[in-house]
């Protein structure tokens, strides 16, 4: 194996094109130049997504788009290229006109939804419609509802209008609907876009933003031919109606901002076999839980600093565990940070972020022959829920702008980029197989995207 370094510059980062190239380069070919790298760029702020396309969308500033909800008008919300790469139309659930869902229904054409706050669904006693959701995103569908008074059938415009309506109002019960019904609501996760990008998440805190109701609709668009519009193709659907947009990388980022999430509580001399280290522990008030920083050396924040960012496995960490590489990982990481500079950022989140008691169900079911990934998705989980938002306020806390990002997990710069942080270079770990995590290592470059 050899040992390969790359520079991804933020915004022009071509997750496709990257992971080829460290294909070809743990494959001992030479690594073919990358495309459009002969110019440096400027690196595109973090608030832009990379739109790719003919027809991109315009976005304008937040306060604009806050504006336009305000006085009940549609606005368009894009998530990341690298997600859904989808733009939804959304309005405040108290605007939820019947001109608005028709427009919805005529122009955008996708599902109609009702994203409210998690307090909002549990006031409400709104059961989920799935007891273990397996979706591809998580989407948490609660059981579809219609309002008890006033409608018929419950699907014309005028009917979810009113049904919707209704779901925004905070003195509704849920004796003011029938399940099943028309309007389909979607439980936000507690703490929003910093904890899941997705447009259901957008949606509320866009609305808070807003000082308007937590209830708000959504539809994504559809193409006439029936496919999903991309975010590049949207800039003459965006000008033939007015509508202004926003991302909801945007919204990430001034919550960022304005909000501090994680509360910095001790900072400890911490010597270890590796080197001597400040030991900085954070508490986070979107998990509860305590997240520790290793720091070793002065942080500029003009110069890129060395950083691993890695997601707590207990059987790998404290035990050595020979199933996976994370406590040979952390340990070299350690080594080289204690040697060279940099931190180590220790998010407890176990497991792919499933949990220790889920991953060990897992590891069963990989003794009965699913891989890594099938085993997840077998016990209902996504195949990767590590976020990053409360490890790039914790690095932004420490004063860090620019990373050297020690990482084999591509999908690492993705998370912590949109966090108003600078992944100026990736530092691959190179750590030798053994015969009992193999397959596991194998999987993680095949159905990951894994540099290994
Ligand atoms: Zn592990």
């Amino acid at each position: 194996m050899k040992h390969i370094e790359f520079t991804a510059t933020n915004g022009t980062f071509d997750i496709n094109d990257f992971i080829n190239r460290c294909d070809a380069a743990t494959m001992g070919e030479e690594l073919p130049p990358a495309e459009n790298q002969s110019e440096p760029q400027e690196p595109i702020p973090a608030a832009v997504p990379v739109a790719d396309g003919v027809d991109p969308i315009c976005y304008s500033p937040l306060e604009e788009v806050l504006e336009e909800l305000r006085m009940g008008r549609l606005v368009l919300m894009t998530d990341d290229p690298h997600r859904e790469n989808e733009a939804d139309l959304i309005c405040a659930g108290q605007f939820a006109t019947p001109q608005n869902i028709n427009f919805m229904a005529t122009h955008a054409r996708g599902l109609i939804c009702v994203p409210m706050a998690p307090e909002r669904v549990d006031a409400l006693g709104l059961p989920m419609q799935a007891q273990h959701n397996t979706e591809k995103h998580h989407t948490a569908f609660t059981v579809s509802v219609d309002a008890r008074e006033g409608t018929t059938t419950g699907i014309s415009a005028f009917e979810r209008s009113l049904t919707t309506m209704k779901l925004a109002d905070a003195k509704s019960t849920l004796d003011d609907f029938v399940q099943p019904g028309h309007c389909f609501p979607l439980r936000a996760v507690e703490g929003g876009v910093i904890r899941r990008a997705g447009h259901t998440e957008g949606t509320v805190d866009i609305l808070r933003l807003a000082g308007l109701e937590p209830v708000g609709v959504c539809c994504e668009i559809m193409k006439d031919d029936g496919t999903m519009a991309r975010l590049g193709e949207l800039g003459s659907f965006q000008r033939e109606y007015g509508l202004k947009a926003c991302s909801l990388a945007q919204i990430i980022e001034h919550r960022q901002h304005t909000e501090k999430l994680i509360v910095r509580e001790e900072v400890v001399k911490l010597p270890t076999d590796f080197g001597d280290f400040d030991c900085y522990s954070y508490h986070s008030k979107v998990d509860g839980k305590t997240h520790l920083a290793l720091v070793h050396g002065p942080i500029d924040p003009e110069k890129p600093i060395l950083c691993r960012v890695h997601s707590e496995c207990l059987t790998g960490d404290v035990f050595a565990s020979r199933r996976c590489d994370c406590g040979s990982q952390l340990h070299a990481a350690m080594r080289r940070v204690a040697r060279e500079g940099g931190v180590i950022l220790y998010l407890r989140q176990e497991g792919r972020g499933i949990g220790l008691s889920a991953k060990l169900h897992a590891y069963k079911l990989q003794e009965q022959g699913y891989d890594t990934v099938d085993a997840n998705i077998k016990l209902g989980f996504a195949p990767d829920l590590r976020d990053y938002g409360v490890g790039a306020q914790i690095l932004r806390d420490l004063g860090i702008r620019h990373l050297r990002l020690l990482t084999n997990n591509p999908l690492k710069i993705q998370g912590l980029s949109g966090h108003g942080l600078d992944v100026v270079e990736h530092v691959a770990i190179s750590i030798p197989a053994n015969t009992d995590n193999q397959h596991y290592l194998d999987t993680k470059r095949d159905r990951m995207g894994h540099l290994l």
